[in-house]
């Protein structure tokens, strides 16, 4: 079996693509064909009109001349419908590929006639053996369509062999075994042809769905290692990548916010450890609005980073945060009054490691100050200030 049929099954949808991408293969095929094709019935007319003196005169100069320009015909026809078709919307990609097997199977009819014709004074196939090859190695043709075709034109060559006496047996003999053996290597090549452009096909869609599920099995694992689970920030892990692009840089003027809710412990122990969690969302949710570089640093403390010139606007940013989340009306534990955060920031040069530690270390001690002196509250590290460590 030169094909499985359950094996070739296509999807309605994988059809159609399939189609869409055999259309182009097969068309420029067609396109060749149809233009030598035309061109060699220009030759033939010409000549036989030159030949018989433009008068047609004998029973075969008739004869050739219709089958000339019945398929001078066929090219028009047939180059008319591509160009039409191929002009007009892509739902046309079954007809073309039914054109183009069309084409292929009616130049193999004609050609079949054609060497007929021609055995009262040679004994080659040529022509035949020429489109065979061409319709079977070029064209996809469906077996249900190739099949009975290679089989009639078969039939046609063997009936009017047989029927034609040739000078001896041996001839007909031998043309007969000629065109039964390259009928049966051409549909033999069709049915290949048809089955490894389908299972090609299939491959590549296979290893694409596989290429894409790597893909978003890779962004998913890119995420999970990257993001904190529960507010979705980025995490510690992504702070060290982040880092390292950031001082391949060049010059790093940074700002360092720690910010720390006030009182968690408080809540948790009043609200319970899920509407804390919900609580931690609530406050990334509104870090990540104002600050898009803000990390999940430990439980309920978070990382905002400014760069470049943004850095000066630390302060700024710093108060707003704080009175942001006040302002979302997260009740706390204490009766009456919002959820607040605590912040501690510092700002300089971030060339380094050492120095994003030593930032992160002041960003801290400033903490320290905003918690003892009264939370909810952006307190600056300033090397003059006194702080507490
Ligand atoms: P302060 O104002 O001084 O910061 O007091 P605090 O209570 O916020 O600080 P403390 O460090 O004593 O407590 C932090 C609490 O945060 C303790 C811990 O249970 C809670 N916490 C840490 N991570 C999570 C979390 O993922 N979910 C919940 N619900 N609670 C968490
Ligand atoms: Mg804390
Ligand atoms: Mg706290």
């Amino acid at each position: 079996m030169i094909y499985n049929k359950k094996e070739l099954f296509m999807t309605a949808e994988q059809e159609s693509l399939f189609r869409q991408k055999t259309v182009k293969k097969t068309g420029k095929y067609f396109w060749a064909a149809l233009i030598f094709v035309l061109l060699f019935q220009v030759y033939n007319i010409s000549y036989v009109l030159y030949y018989t003196d433009f008068r047609l005169s004998s029973q075969a100069s008739k004869v050739y001349m219709g089958l000339y320009a019945a398929m001078v015909l066929l090219c028009a026809g047939a180059g008319a419908a591509g160009l039409l078709w191929t002009s007009k919307n892509e739902e046309n990609f079954s007809r073309l590929l039914n054109l183009y097997s069309l084409f292929g199977c009616t130049l193999l009819f004609w050609s079949a006639c054609l060497t007929l014709y021609d055995q009262r004074v040679s004994d080659n196939l040529s022509i035949y053996m020429t489109s065979a090859v061409y319709v079977a190695g070029l064209i996809y043709i469906r077996p249900k369509i190739s099949i009975p075709v290679f089989i009639l034109s078969e039939a046609v060559l063997l009936t009017g062999l047989l029927g034609m006496h040739l000078n001896e047996i041996k001839d007909t003999y031998g043309v007969c075994v000629n065109s039964i053996g390259l009928t049966l290597v051409a549909q033999f090549i069709s049915l290949h042809r048809f089955s490894s452009l389908r299972r090609e096909f299939l491959n590549r869609l296979e290893i694409e769905e596989k290429n894409k599920m790597i893909l978003e099995q890779s962004e998913k694992l890119n995420y999970i290692a990257n993001h904190d689970p529960l507010t979705g920030l980025w995490n510690r892990n992504y702070l060290n990548e982040w880092k390292e692009k950031f001082f391949s840089g060049g010059t790093a003027k940074a700002a360092v916010l720690i910010l720390d809710i006030d009182h968690f412990k408080e809540y948790n122990d009043a609200f319970g450890h899920v509407a804390g969690d919900e609580c931690l969302k609530k406050v990334a949710d509104a870090l990540l609005e104002l600050n898009p570089l803000t990390f999940r640093f430990g439980g309920e403390e978070f990382l905002c980073l400014l760069t470049q010139k943004e850095s000066r606007q630390a302060g700024r940013l710093a108060s707003n945060l704080c009175s942001h989340i006040e302002a979302l009306g997260i009740p706390s534990a204490c009766p009456g009054k919002s959820l607040t955060v605590s912040i501690g920031y510092s700002t300089g040069l971030m060339t380094d490691d050492l120095e994003f530690r030593r930032l992160l270390h002041e960003a801290d001690k400033a903490l320290y100050l905003a918690k003892s002196s009264g939370r909810n509250q952006a307190v600056e590290y300033l090397p003059s200030k006194p702080q507490q460590s």
